[in-house]
């Protein structure tokens, strides 16, 4: 029933149904522990024999109501919260990767997704390579090694803007019998569900629009449960063969292809990495998915707006929206994302670096953050802010120019911020 209802309904309903006498919305279990009347009981719950829960770290019935309903807006058959947008990513991919492992990903990723890749995955012993997303589907499989496990990319890469092929991308990693993971933060299930396109895990940073209101950090992981593991035993040996640290239990006998990935997620990750989100943070983000649908709206017309006057105005050099027709990544857009985008745009003003800096010290609406994604608008330099070691030249090879600003269009009136980026853009 649920996979029929729309999105709105979906972020009202989906994943939460209290019985009668039980709280209407999803309450705060804000409890480390629960009560069980015998030891056998527990034991059952350890053995992963019963369902039930036993300690926050591992599951919490608040988040996992959350987590229903973004399986359910995703159209997938399981989902846990994480602490972090950055715990979802490194959870999903090292729940089927270890040392002596390979992750082809894309470039055009969040910097701090690139560092998860290069820096840290690589010190735990698994090897990445990273490709151009524009590149031909040949290119793509020639990454591919007989160890590489997963293939990875964004819907709408932070902050390049690039616009991922899934189908090109999922066919390839199908090819290799690896899944796709597709990180869905900026485009939210409500401008794109990847899962319909062929990718199998989707993650977010639930600190972006899913909460929307920039008051809780928080990521997901949700299956699709489409693909097949039993076909790669020999690929996937930790969810097709029995698991010593839990009784000898073999995920995909015991949970089925719908249950098997997000289960040893939870069972091994999270008892062994403890990084779950907080109920407290759980319910604030639940508040935010109950009007994703209508903030999406406001945040891609504003950005449409706004893009389109940054392109009428003569100092700006250049300006980048994929919902822009012209812009490299429109095309991709409209199949992808026919509905809107997200709310990012990024642009260069004449005067490059310098004239970035005066324009942004004179917005008044628009404030100064690292942040996207939230109903504030804000603003950020990279090579004056998160890129600033960076030279002149490291910068252009990164894709993040000198002159480069990154706007994120909140949920005020659109007239208003026209109004504050045309006197700043006067400053300059
Ligand atoms: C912010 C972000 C992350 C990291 O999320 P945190 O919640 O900050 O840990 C990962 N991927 C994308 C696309 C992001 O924008």
């Amino acid at each position: 029933m649920s996979q029929k209802l729309h999105a709105e309904t979906l972020c009202i309903q989906g994943g939460y149904s209290p019985a009668s006498g039980e709280p209407r919305q999803i309450p705060i279990i804000q409890s480390t522990t629960f009560k069980y009347a015998t030891s056998e009981d527990m034991g059952k719950l350890f053995d992963l024999e019963a369902e039930g829960y036993f300690y926050s770290r591992l599951a919490n019935p608040t988040c996992d109501a959350v987590a229903a309903r973004i399986a359910a807006l995703e159209g997938g058959t399981a989902a846990m919260l994480t602490g972090s947008g950055q715990a979802a990513n490194f959870f999903a991919m090292f729940n089927i990767c270890s040392c002596g492992d390979h992750i082809v990903s894309s470039t055009s990723i969040y910097g701090g997704s690139f560092n998860l890749l290069n820096v840290t995955m690589r010190r735990m012993g698994i090897e990445v390579t990273f490709v151009d997303p524009d590149c031909s589907e040949e290119e793509l499989s020639a990454a591919c090694k007989p160890n590489t496990k997963l293939l990875f990319g964004e819907t709408i890469a932070n902050p390049a803007l690039t616009v991922l092929d899934i189908e090109k991308f999922a066919r390839v990693a199908h090819a290799h019998g690896v899944p796709l993971i597709v990180d869905n933060t900026f485009a939210t299930p409500i401008n794109c569900r990847p899962f319909e396109w062929g990718a199998d895990i989707v993650t977010h940073s639930t600190t972006k629009y899913l909460d929307g209101h920039g008051v809780a950090v928080g990521g997901c992981i949700v299956d699709s449960g489409k693909f097949d593991w039993t076909k790669y035993p020999d690929k996937f040996p930790g969810l097709c063969t029995p698991d010593e640290s839990y009784h000898g239990v073999t995920y995909t006998q015991r949970f089925g292809l719908a249950g098997a990935f997000i289960t040893k997620c939870t069972a091994q990750l999270m008892r062994d990495l403890g990084s779950i989100q907080s109920p407290q943070s759980a319910f604030y983000l639940n508040l935010g998915i109950e009007s994703l649908p209508l903030r999406m709206r406001q945040h891609c017309d504003n950005a449409q707006k706004i893009a389109e006057f940054l392109q009428s105005n003569e100092k700006v050099t250049w300006v980048r929206y994929c919902g822009l027709k012209g812009d490299k990544y429109y095309d991709l857009a409209q199949k992808y994302l026919p509905n809107g985008s997200c709310g990012v745009i990024s642009f260069g003003l004449v005067g490059g670096r310098k004239a970035a800096e005066t324009f942004m010290k004179h917005l008044k609406l628009g404030s100064i953050e690292t942040h996207v994604a939230d109903s504030r608008t804000c603003c950020l330099h990279p090579a004056s802010a998160t890129h600033r070691q960076m030279t002149d030249a490291e910068l252009e090879a990164c894709g993040v120019g000198a002159d480069l600003i990154r706007l994120s269009c909140g949920l005020e009136n659109a007239e208003d911020l026209i109004a504050d980026l045309a006197q700043a853009i006067e400053k300059v």
